[in-house]
């Protein structure tokens, strides 16, 4: 996918990149003819006549003397010098239009994939972000975003000026004098290789270096996670010798960088003044010599042209590494980009609003990798029925509801609702007859009123009567600001038995045929569970709920319970039947 992304760049910016070039080549041209004026000043100066110039140089001088006549010496070099003063603004200013053109290349390509970097997180297979670490997902939407704005944009913006530069440049100075130019020329692949050496030094430890950026991180952001374990067991002093070893890795390298990148300028700049210095002892002898056509005020010009071609060669040899080294970050993030989808509307999908009958899951197997967790599984979800999942921890409980809500599609089998294959479905229309109370619930650093609103339009009186459905109305009016209340990063200003009743009143606005209710495993107080328990049952009567139960407790009502053990129904029945029968459920009964 990377492959194509010069192609893409150049069709997607063709405009605007032709627009640069041209502006640039304006720059150049601007700041030859600002370095011609030398040849006349120093000869107004050094001669006190514009006689026996440079043919460009005289051709330059008449135009001038064509629009304002030259007058005495003095008006003379004034009128140079202010005609230098303005080729040298217009030169300038078009450097910064060009700038201002790529300005929006640069943050509309950032722009543009930030943005597909975010929908494919939310479009990812849940299972992408519990097997692979989430901050990983982050380091590509943010670093690695960055690393390609400073190392491949920039890169891009200098192949787009200097080589340009350079070719008139060097035009330029053959034209002034070839002899001279040939032997500067030869000198430029030296500069080249010392400049390259330094930059592959470089891109060597910077990659070291933002390595070891990405553990420290890490590890700051685990114990911003961890923090409660961290106090509770005491383990302050282990976290932060942890960090200062890491710290102390980061720094040696990050000096190692400094020390590296501090050179590239002295470096490059001893390697110009160099240059300049062999082409002064040549340049030198020639004019001295008086066997070739290079005057004393000629050669003053070629000596100020000869300096600008050392920033295009240092900046091409820069490019070269600087586009290598965010290579690696472009294929991170193209890497990202090209992994499949969960799930996808099939291009003929059909709409899909409500739900008649019943889902019925067909044989359905289930793999997140190699081993099936769900095996040959068959099921019916009647409308209007409560049904439960219990068994051990593992058997694939979550598994089945996220199938059930299509997070993922099954590997063998299928699941239909009312007869038709749910994957004929828009994906969009099929989980939004679903609500899920998930164990983990999120709330958001707002107030209680958003978020139950969550996504969601309605009324007030529809927000109060599902609070008063999830039993939390009492609560938030015993609450000084009322719904108005906000509940902390996170809900963190809640218990977890409040969160989740907030999150069940959030599910019931959503008035979605199906409520799913992954119960929380942590002990809550009872009250908090005696409320919850009151608001499913009062819930099962106006829709289907599906539970995965934690706790027996909770299950004694559901109209069908499925015993679920190693990826199989073991047995299912109501709660009279299956205690009856003395089999799995009776024995997690007893066991509990
Ligand atoms: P339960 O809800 O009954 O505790 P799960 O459905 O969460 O069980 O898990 C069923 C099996 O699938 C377990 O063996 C678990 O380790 C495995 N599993 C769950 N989620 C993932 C995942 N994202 N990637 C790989 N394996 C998973």
């Amino acid at each position: 996918m990377r492959k194509g992304f010069v192609i893409r760049f150049i069709r997607r910016y063709a405009g605007r990149l032709v627009g640069v070039s041209l502006l640039n080549v304006g720059y150049v041209l601007l700041t030859i003819f600002t370095f011609l004026m030398i040849e006349p000043f120093v000869k107004l100066l050094f001669r006190g006549s514009l006689e026996n110039l440079s043919p460009l140089s005289s051709y330059i001088v008449s135009i001038i003397d064509d629009i304002i006549p030259f007058g005495n010496l003095q008006q003379s070099v004034a009128l140079i010098i202010v005609c230098a003063a303005l080729l040298y603004f217009l030169r300038n200013f078009s450097a910064y239009s060009s700038q201002w053109m790529m300005a929006h290349v640069r943050s509309d390509f950032l722009y543009t994939l930030r943005n597909q970097l975010y929908d494919k997180m939310i479009s990812l297979p849940l299972s992408y972000f519990t097997r692979q670490n989430k901050g990983d997902a982050v380091t590509r939407a943010v670093n690695d975003t960055q690393e390609v704005e400073y190392t491949v944009l920039t890169s891009v913006q200098k192949f787009l000026t200097d080589p340009i530069a350079l070719v008139c440049y060097i035009v330029f100075l053959f034209y002034i004098d070839y002899q001279l130019s040939l032997w500067a020329v030869l000198l430029m692949p030296v500069s080249f290789l010392i400049i390259g050496f330094l930059a592959y030094l470089l891109k060597r430890s910077s990659k070291t270096y933002r390595e070891r950026l990405g553990v420290l991180l890490s590890h700051v952001e685990e114990t911003l996670a961890g923090l409660r374990v961290i106090y509770s067991f005491n383990a302050q002093e282990r976290a932060y010798r942890k960090f200062t070893q890491l710290n102390r890795q980061f720094h040696q390298n990050q000096k190692k960088v400094y020390r590296q990148s501090y050179l590239a300028n002295p470096l490059s700049e001893f390697l110009g003044v160099a240059s300049v210095m062999v082409v002064l002892v040549l340049g030198g002898t020639l004019v001295l010599s008086e066997r070739s056509s290079l005057t004393p005020e000629l050669f003053i010009t070629y000596i100020a042209l000869f300096t600008q071609i050392i920033t295009p060669i240092s900046n091409i040899s820069s490019a070269f590494a600087d586009y290598k080294r965010g290579e690696a970050a472009l294929d991170r993030i193209y890497e990202f980009l090209s992994i499949k989808d969960a799930v996808g509307d099939a291009p003929d999908a059909l709409p899909v609003s409500e739900f008649k009958d019943k889902i019925a899951f067909r044989d359905v197997s289930f793999a997140y990798s190699d081993t099936d967790v769900i095996k040959h599984l068959d099921l019916e979800v009647i409308k209007g029925q409560t049904v439960a999942f219990v068994g051990q921890s593992g058997a694939g409980k979550s598994t089945l509801a996220d199938l059930l809500m299509r997070f993922y599609d099954p590997t063998g089998g299928e699941i239909l609702l009312d007869g038709i294959s749910v994957d004929k479905f828009r994906v969009a229309d099929y989980r939004g007859l679903f609500a899920l109370v998930s164990q983990d619930v999120m709330l958001f650093h707002d107030t209680i009123y958003n978020n139950i609103m969550l996504g969601c339009e309605a009324t007030m009186e529809e927000v109060v009567e599902a609070a008063k459905t999830a039993n939390i109305y009492d609560f938030v009016m015993s609450l000084p600001d009322g719904f108005n209340h906000v509940v902390g990063d996170r809900g963190t200003a809640l218990s977890g038995g409040q969160r989740q009743r907030v999150s069940i009143a959030r599910a019931v606005l959503r008035k979605a045929p199906v409520l799913v209710l992954d119960e929380a495993t942590s002990a809550m107080d009872t009250e908090s569970e005696r409320l919850i328990q009151q608001s499913i049952e009062e819930l099962s009567k106006q829709c289907t709920v599906v539970m995965i139960a934690h706790r027996l407790s909770t299950v004694r009502n559901a109209d069908c319970i499925c015993v679920l053990d190693g990826g199989r129904i073991a047995e299912q029945g109501t709660h009279e039947e299956l205690m009856a029968a003395q089999g799995a459920y009776y024995q997690l009964v007893v066991s509990s």
